[in-house]
């Protein structure tokens, strides 16, 4: 079974790489790809630990793209990890990341609700390479006392149009495709119907991008045959996953449930020379 879509602790996943291992090995998963947000940094490692159980590790990655405003969240597979150009932007990327989280900390404050998000991130940070988000600001409300859960922290103040919230600057999804090629990959568009652009689609393809991300938890039998079609109609690629966040993730665990068919991932392999 394969599961090319797959976050660890080092983005917003739950589970550390030793986790996501024995969790492919009791799905039956055979090939995959972590795609953690911004950071290629469990690659390697889960690489090695899958390696004994015969799983196959194809790099991967969940790059945070921005059109309009709005995350539009790119897909690399098959690239070079050690890209010079790829690891300078996702670098930024981090940055970006943690500048973004300080600015809607210091907002947070300006209204009277002080938070210590460099504990919170001391707490969830060992080791480089890891990308930060919103959660660890959220984490931190609760941690203060200002909010009961993690849900009510975004509703009340750090979701869109809410106090805490500042919109994301960064590159567009075609830059990121252009990213990726250079690092050798293909790119493909995450979970379409989160972002409900379906016009974004034709001009992204016309631009390069290779796949859409047609299996998916959030995509129903519908969805998946909308966007099947639509890769179809405009000759791209298909991909899919669980888009697993770890057993405590509060998500629901579709490891082994949603999965890319083989002859779907034969045509991606055929592309990446695999
Ligand atoms: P960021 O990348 O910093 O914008 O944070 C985005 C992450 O915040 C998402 O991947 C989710 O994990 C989380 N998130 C976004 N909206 C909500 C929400 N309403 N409730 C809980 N978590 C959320
Ligand atoms: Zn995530
Ligand atoms: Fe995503
Ligand atoms: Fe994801």
């Amino acid at each position: 079974m394969i599961d090319l879509h797959l976050h660890t602790t080092a983005s917003d996943g739950r589970a550390t790489p030793e986790m996501l291992v024995a969790e492919l090995v009791s799905a039956g998963i055979t090939v995959c790809a972590v795609t953690d947000h911004d950071t290629t940094a469990s690659i390697a490692t889960v690489t090695a630990l899958a390696q004994p159980h015969g799983i196959r590790v194809i790099s991967g990655i969940e790059i945070t793209a921005v059109a309009d405003d709005e995350d539009v969240h790119t897909l690399g597979y098959g690239f070079d990890p050690s890209h010079p150009g790829l690891v300078s932007f996702l670098e930024t990327q981090r940055a970006d990341r943690r500048r973004r989280l300080e600015e809607m900390r210091a907002r947070l404050e300006a209204i009277g609700l002080s938070v210590d998000l460099e504990a919170e991130i001391a707490a969830h940070s060992r080791g480089g390479g890891k990308a930060l988000g919103r959660p660890l600001l959220a984490a931190a409300l609760v941690r203060a006392g200002h909010v009961a859960t993690m849900s009510e922290a975004f509703e009340r103040f750090l979701g869109r149009g809410r106090p805490g919230f500042i919109a994301r600057q960064g590159a567009t999804p075609g830059e990121v495709v252009a990213l990726v090629h250079a690092a050798g990959g293909i790119a493909s568009l995450a979970h379409p119907i989160k972002l409900k652009r379906d016009a974004m689609i034709e001009p992204l393809a016309a631009g390069g991008l290779d796949a859409i991300e047609v299996f998916h938890p959030d995509h129903d039998f519908n969805a998946v045959l909308h966007y099947r079609q639509r890769a179809e109609r405009l000759g791209l690629l298909m991909t899919g996953g669980s888009d697993f966040h770890g057993r405590d993730s509060g998500r629901v665990n579709a490891m082994g449930k949603v999965t890319v068919p083989a002859d779907v991932f034969a045509r991606l392999a055929e592309r990446l020379a695999l």
